[in-house]
């Protein structure tokens, strides 16, 4: 254990802060993690997670925890969602652990979130506190305090905003940034797997692209249960990630689709939707001693499924920054901030370019299909090489081409 008395205080107990909690403790640094809600939140959709994710959760001893809630797809098949033509095949199965040296998952965030919980809770320097909404910072020289909506006080050497999309963090270090509706709205419901029909049966990433939207599906819960994701551009702006959906309104936006597709979603009794969001930029994630981490830093659209592992990856990142400056937190975090703002920046850009894809219509649809029906299947792994491939810290890429 470091010298230091005080702790350094993690604003949120989502992905990103647990995942804060247990790299910062593997490098002998004592946190706190102060969470608004009773961190047994059951609520939000599935997640997919790369081997980028996967590798460092397995270094953090989290794999493990999660194996049994996660699901190992053989693949990720795409769709046209109009026509219901098979387009190409993602191979995933044993592939993912072959070049990049660990697995592709998928899983409900609830089961991903508690299995960071459990390991977390073991840990001697990780203290955990439900109930602490923070509405107050205050960073200084050699420390940051903070205050609960309750009128708490805490004092930390150092602070890390892991407080999400709506981060009350991030107003302390860039107060002008506002969150900015991207234009489109996702939708998510889960139906038992039993009795299912192919090819929602198949052990498989599903993903059907069509005109302004696109749906996707996977096996959740140890593949007890498909987790289904429509989203389509516009819908209107809803706050949180938990609304509740209008299935009619839904389905007329997919009237046009083919039928199994719209089988799948007439199949979803409890529609919840949210919101999809850009955030401009940031000119710092940092400030002295307090920085950000996840979405509150580098927001990201789902379309490349990177939301939870960009805050892993941050997590790791800025452990081993600030495990080797423990005296030094301002120094730190601006190494982590250098570390990881490409990183971030890049997969922000390519998530945009994903979805824009997704929901191509026209003839620019039809290109696209030719583009993908045309692909090498063993060629579909390699272009993500520079995403599933990267470790961070690392000045090399870990896959075996
Ligand atoms: C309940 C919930 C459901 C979600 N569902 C989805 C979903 O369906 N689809 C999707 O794409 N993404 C969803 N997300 C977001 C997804 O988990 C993140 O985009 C991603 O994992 C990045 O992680 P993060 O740690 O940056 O943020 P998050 O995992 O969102 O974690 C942020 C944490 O900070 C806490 N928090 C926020 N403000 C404060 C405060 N002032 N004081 C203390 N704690 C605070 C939150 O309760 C939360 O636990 C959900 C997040 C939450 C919290």
């Amino acid at each position: 254990m470091t010298k230091q008395k005080r702790p350094v205080l993690i604003a949120g107990g989502g992905i990103g802060g647990l995942s804060a909690s247990i790299a910062l403790a593997r490098a002998g640094i004592e946190t706190s993690v102060l969470e608004r809600s009773a961190f047994t939140e059951e609520s939000g959709a599935g997640i997919q997670l790369g081997p980028n994710a996967t590798r460092l959760l397995r270094d953090m001893g989290v794999l493990d925890a999660i194996e049994p809630a996660a699901f190992k797809p053989e693949a990720i098949w795409l769709f046209d969602g109009v026509s219901g033509k098979r387009l190409a095949t993602v191979p995933l199965g044993d592939n993912p652990e072959q070049r990049y040296g660990a697995p592709y998952v998928t899983l409900h965030r609830a089961d991903l979130h508690a299995g960071l919980h459990a390991v977390a809770e073991n840990l001697a320097p990780v203290e955990l506190r439900s109930s602490f909404e923070i509405t107050q910072v205050k960073t200084l020289e050699d420390g940051v305090t903070v205050q609960s909506a309750g009128g708490h006080r805490v004092e930390g050497s150092s602070l890390i905003g892991a407080d999400g999309l709506w981060s009350a963090v991030r107003k302390t270090i860039a107060p002008g940034a506002e969150l900015r509706f991207a234009g489109a709205t996702a939708s998510r419901g889960l139906i038992p797997t039993k009795d299912l029909p192919a090819p929602f049966s198949e052990p498989v990433v599903g993903l059907w692209l069509g005109p302004r939207s696109h749906l996707v599906h996977y096996p959740v819960r140890g593949g007890e249960a498909l987790n289904v994701v429509a989203v389509s551009d516009g819908g209107g702006e809803v706050q949180g990630w938990n609304q509740q959906g209008d299935a009619a309104a839904l389905l007329s936006g997919f009237a046009r689709w083919c039928r199994e597709s719209k089988s799948l979603l007439e199949q979803v009794e409890a529609w919840r939707r949210w919101s999809l969001y850009r955030l401009p930029t940031l000119n710092r994630w940092s400030v002295r001693t307090t920085t950000l981490l996840g979405d509150a830093a580098h927001p990201v659209l789902p379309f490349l499924a990177q939301g939870a592992a960009l805050a892993i990856e941050d997590a790791v990142t800025l452990a081993s920054s600030l495990g080797a400056l423990p005296d030094d937190p301002a120094a730190a975090f601006r190494q982590y901030e250098a570390l990881r703002r490409p990183r971030a920046t890049r997969i922000q850009r390519q998530s945009r370019r994903f979805g824009w894809i997704y929901h191509l219509s026209g003839p620019a649809r039809f290109a696209r299909n030719f583009a993908l029906e045309h692909r090498e299947p063993k060629n579909a792994l390699k272009q993500f090489d520079w995403l599933y491939g990267e470790t961070p810290n690392a000045a090399t890429s870990k896959f075996v081409a």
